[in-house]
């Protein structure tokens, strides 16, 4: 059963992290800006939320790009999905790299009880040789939701060689905020391998309140949930998750949830999909 989607709803970004897949020119081709029709999907999914009595649907408003970016839209799906917001049915979060936060903008998302995530790779010396020099802006705009909010946010940070270089620094920097921190594999070039990945996370879970899943994905150390519960929404199209978007769309963006039939082979879930169809 569907219960989980994401929905990308630009692929333009205000930074250019060096490891970033998503405007790779592999990807770029398969990401050109095309129209989508948001409101339609979002119109789909709460059917299928009505249709099916679910508890709570987890929408995720976060893809190829800084989602800030186009706020205003964003806005206007947020007050769109409203009632099921209030009522619970739908969990809502975003992932910003959090150089566009305002207290409006916090406040917003705080009203409507969306999750907003903050991207940072730990300490300054990592996070600004990857993320455009950007670790103090983020630190400000984690102090904003701090204020806001009265918790810290929780907050992704992409592993890399230079984190397993700095593991200790790395848990000892994200230790003191107590939020939920998603560490996700590098990928690509500068990438490590599933198992230097998982004795990082292994040794983070020891003093942080890490996220790891079941069927998710093994970029967060869970296994590879493709196909399964999840759809991901890029331009005008629905896939099987973030990262196959150069891989066939398994259906139109606006296609009702229960046409869309991901139908993809049998395959080891303690590996990556994606990886395994790139060998
Ligand atoms: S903030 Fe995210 S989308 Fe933007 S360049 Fe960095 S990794 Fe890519
Ligand atoms: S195919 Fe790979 S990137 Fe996609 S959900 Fe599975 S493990 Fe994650």
């Amino acid at each position: 059963m569907i219960d989980r989607a994401c929905i990308s709803i630009n692929n333009r970004c205000n930074l250019n992290c060096t490891y970033c897949h998503f405007h790779t020119t592999e990807k770029a081709i398969h990401l050109a800006e095309a129209e989508m029709n948001v409101f339609s999907i979002l119109d789909n999914i709460k059917q299928h939320i009505d249709k099916y009595d679910i508890e709570v649907f987890k929408l995720g408003f976060v893809g190829n790009g800084e989602p800030l970016l186009d706020y205003e839209a964003l806005h206007e799906y947020i007050e769109y999905i409203s009632d099921y917001l209030a009522a619970n049915r739908i969990a809502a979060y975003t992932i910003t790299n959090g150089t566009l936060i305002t207290d409006e903008i916090l406040g917003f998302f705080k009203e409507h009880k969306v999750n907003v995530g903050f991207s940072i790779d730990g300490i300054p010396e990592i996070h600004n040789k990857l993320r455009c020099n950007t670790h103090s802006e983020v630190m400000k705009a984690i102090e904003l939701y701090h204020l806001v909010n009265d918790c810290y946010p929780s907050m992704n940070c992409t592993v890399g060689r230079d984190t397993l270089k700095k593991a200790e620094d790395t848990i000892v920097f994200f230790e003191p905020f107590g939020s939920r921190i998603t560490f996700s594999r590098m990928i690509g070039a500068d990438g490590i391998s599933l198992d230097e990945f998982r004795c990082f996370l292994d040794k983070a879970k020891q003093r942080l309140n890490v996220r790891t899943g079941g069927y998710d994905c093994t970029m967060y150390g869970g296994m590879c949930g493709a196909g399964i519960n999840n759809i991901f929404y890029a331009n005008g199209n629905a896939y099987i998750c973030g990262n196959c978007v150069d891989l066939s769309p398994i259906a139109k963006a606006e296609t009702p949830i229960d046409y869309i039939k991901p139908n993809i082979p049998e395959f080891d879930r303690s590996s990556c999909f994606k990886e395994s169809q790139c060998l």
